[in-house]
């Protein structure tokens, strides 16, 4: 039971149940689609000709169209379904090392896609991100309608205040820059905050129908997105999520962004599976390599690096645990290139949960993200996705 807030709170115009009912058909039409209106009558229990009213207005506003069924003998039936044939959004993924600046149409399908290094001269990035979003707008002759930005750090959607650790980047005015840039509304959040985004909006079915989930973002960093009954959790300032700063034990392999040997992420992310298997592998001359490479090597069944994946899954289950035993949510994603590894360490991950779960609470099932390859690309997206779908009460 959600307490009022009387600050924020409007009372119900005669517009709000209208603006409520329309984003219910909108989601039938998303989740369910292709559907006919007779279908979305009955589930929702409103009149056939509300229906029908609402549905002209979400196919003026390009939201869905109407689409043919196949015929049983008469005539085909007329059926409803999300308008994807336009790139709606851009998505960029500002990522440590690579960013990625893609379009997607309004069910999240990834369309147009380039990339760069990301420099550490944040001027330069900005730059360049600004560059290919003007290039896939104008390829797009003015169907895009906003921006997201999947960052590296934390920020403040109030204040506009961020900061990046890896880059020591502090309140990098890169939203601002690409709305004058573009004319566009843009949205920025933690990578992280936005990967949770796109599995609730877009993940698989079975994510998609869960209201309190974790994710944990494994990447050069470890950074976590909190979604509560369907909404990510953002905290204070936006900074909340922080757990790859927990302290997990001593001595780990490798110090965090901020320089502690004692956190989580010390222990569980990319950099301390790559100086794990760096160190083993050390008489071989064989150091030189980077984290795609090193699960590369371990689905190829090498020793070293399998090893380096198993032990480095050990101790994200231990930090998965305190969050388990903390917070109780429903299940547990885990996303970032580490999945594709997901056969290899699921053991060993899960065992590793298991044992440090003190309180006899029921086992909370753990899954590799359900959204492939670019959970935060995906993420970017939903940032722009997300808002025209969401609840409007
Ligand atoms: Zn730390």
């Amino acid at each position: 039971m959600r307490r009022i807030d009387l600050k924020k709170a409007s009372v119900a115009r005669a517009n709000t149940i209208r603006d409520i009912n329309r984003q219910i058909v909108l989601n039938y039409v998303r989740e369910l689609g292709p559907i006919s209106r007779a279908e979305i009558a009955r589930e929702t229990a409103l009149q056939r000709s509300t229906v029908s009213l609402i549905v002209d207005e979400l196919i003026a506003h390009a939201l869905i169209e109407e689409v043919t069924g196949e015929s049983s003998g008469g005539r085909p039936p007329s059926l409803l379904s999300l308008r994807t044939v336009d790139a709606v959004a851009i998505g960029v993924d500002l990522g440590t090392i690579k960013t990625v600046v893609a379009t997607s149409d309004l069910a999240g399908r990834v369309l147009n896609q380039e990339q760069f290094l990301t420099d550490p001269d944040a001027e330069s990035t900005t730059q360049k991100i600004v560059e290919c979003a003007l290039r896939l707008m104008r390829t797009n002759g003015g169907t895009i309608e906003g921006i997201g930005i999947s960052f590296p750090g934390w920020v403040d959607p109030e204040t506009a205040h961020s900061y990046a650790p890896h880059f020591k980047w502090r309140d990098l005015p890169i939203a601002e820059t690409l709305t004058q840039a573009t004319a566009l509304p843009v949205t920025i959040d933690n990578d992280a905050n936005a990967a949770a985004l796109a599995e609730l909006w877009f993940g698989r079915p079975e994510i998609r129908e869960v209201r309190d989930f974790i994710l944990v973002l494994v990447e050069a960093g470890l950074g976590t997105g909190i979604v509560f009954d369907g909404q990510v959790y953002r905290g204070e300032g936006g900074t909340a999520g922080e757990f790859g700063h927990m302290t997990i034990g001593s001595g780990a392999p490798v110090a965090c962004a901020a320089g502690s040997t004692e956190c989580w992420e010390a222990f569980a992310s990319e950099r301390a599976a790559l100086a794990r298997y760096k160190k083993a592998t050390r008489q071989n001359g064989n150091s030189d390599i980077d984290f795609t490479k090193l699960v590369d090597l371990a689905v190829r069944g090498e020793g070293s690096a399998r090893a380096a994946l198993k032990t480095t899954a050990r101790y994200l289950g231990i930090g998965i645990a305190n969050l388990i035993q903390g917070l109780a949510p429903e299940t547990v994603i885990v996303g970032g290139p580490i999945v594709r590894a997901w056969s290899i360490i699921e053991q060993d991950l899960k065992s590793s949960v298991e044992a440090s779960i003190c309180r006899g609470l029921p086992s909370t099932p753990i899954i590799g993200s359900t959204l492939g390859a670019q959970p935060t690309l995906r993420g970017a997206l939903s940032l722009v996705l997300a808002s025209k779908f969401a609840s409007v009460a």
